[in-house]
């Protein structure tokens, strides 16, 4: 039994005709390697489909992830 009922809410792929689950930037597999080819090819760049909201921002995978996830960042001293 999954994906059945309301309990948790899976990412779906950010392609509306698509809707699987989305495994990288907010992509499926399947979108994700389409989506890197077009950009590998020029086609398009990943700014362009950011800016478009095609795919999620780098953001999700590292650049301060780690810090953030693990409280490194913004941690603020108490007082004086
Ligand atoms: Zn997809």
């Amino acid at each position: 039994m999954r994906g059945i009922g309301t309990m948790v809410e899976e990412a779906r792929c950010l392609n509306p005709q698509c809707r699987r689950i989305a495994e990288t930037r907010g992509l499926c597999n399947s979108c994700y390697a389409t989506a890197r080819e077009l950009v590998s090819s020029k086609r398009t760049t990943w700014e362009r489909l950011e800016a478009e909201a095609k795919v999620a921002p780098r953001k999700y995978k590292a650049s301060g992830a780690k810090e953030w996830l693990m409280g490194i960042r913004g941690i603020k001293k108490k007082g004086t």
